[in-house]
């Protein structure tokens, strides 16, 4: 008889931030198959199972995808529990979505833990709301990167149309993710704040505008970081304002009469 497969979120980073129920179920599993950047101690929890990292750093995509799913589904023919452990939710960029189809393909019950997801925790760092009342009513979810099998996405074009916008995977091209919300019509002086190992005794957080982003992007970030924009970040980038965000406060200030 085949095992149930577990797609379980493990949270920003902190492991404090891991749910009752994905502690329960790494406490019962016989094999976890975690990602390179859950915290060690999060792994920990799974004392007696056998332990595997699937490191997805980036390039070789898809090869490593595939070898991850085809491993779910063997591990899943040997062993009652298996868990697939991923950083932050397993629904937000977290290609579980492959996972999932490959378990059901092969006949295998899977189930999926929600884990607290980097914007989230990132958010609350700032003590910044994500929506605020008068100030910010949608926020997207977006990343620029594409895999190499990919098409091409629109990401843009949700960050566009929404008040504010968290952005994944992007500090590596924050060059063009400015480029192309300006272009786009976003204020160059949007604030935005930038988050990198939210929830990790090693977090930083920087705030810019939009215009700016490039240069503060390009400034040692090494961690896995999160570009947040909105109008809701400035009232603490004032502690960092520079003439693009004064521009930008007359703007909307101006707006709001
Ligand atoms: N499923 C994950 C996201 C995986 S994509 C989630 O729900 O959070 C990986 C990206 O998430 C990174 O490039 C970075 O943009 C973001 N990220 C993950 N952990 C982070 C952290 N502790 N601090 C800031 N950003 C983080």
């Amino acid at each position: 008889m085949n095992g149930t497969v577990y797609l379980v979120g493990a949270g920003p980073g902190a492991p404090d931030l891991l749910t009752l129920r994905a502690a329960r179920i790494l406490g019962e599993a016989d094999i976890v198959f975690h990602d390179a950047l859950v915290h060690p101690d999060t792994v920990a929890l799974a004392a007696s199972a056998e332990k595997v990292a699937v490191g997805k750093r980036c390039g070789r995509h898809s090869t490593v995808q595939q070898f991850i799913n085809k491993r779910l589904v063997d591990a899943a023919r040997k062993h009652a529990i298996v868990v697939r452990l991923k950083g932050g939710d397993p629904m937000l960029f977290g290609r579980a979505q492959e996972e999932i189809t490959a378990l059901e393909a092969a006949g295998i019950r899977c189930e999926v833990v929600p884990g607290v997801t980097a914007a989230l925790a990132a958010a609350a760092e700032l003590k910044t709301s994500l929506t605020q009342r008068g100030l910010a009513r949608s926020v997207t979810f977006a990343t620029p990167r594409v895999g190499v099998d990919e098409r091409a996405s629109n990401w843009a074009d949700g960050l566009k149309a929404a008040d504010a916008g968290a952005i994944y995977m992007g500090v590596g091209e924050a060059a063009a993710i400015a480029a192309t919300l300006l272009a786009a019509g976003k204020s160059a002086g949007l604030p935005v704040a930038v988050v990198e190992n939210a929830s990790l005794p090693d977090q930083r957080i920087r705030y810019t505008t939009l215009s700016a982003l490039p240069q503060l992007a390009a400034a040692q970030i090494t961690g896995p970081a999160l570009i947040l924009l909105g109008p809701q970040f400035m009232a603490r980038t004032s502690v960092a304002a520079d003439d693009t965000a004064q521009q930008w406060r007359n703007e909307t200030r101006s707006a709001a009469r």
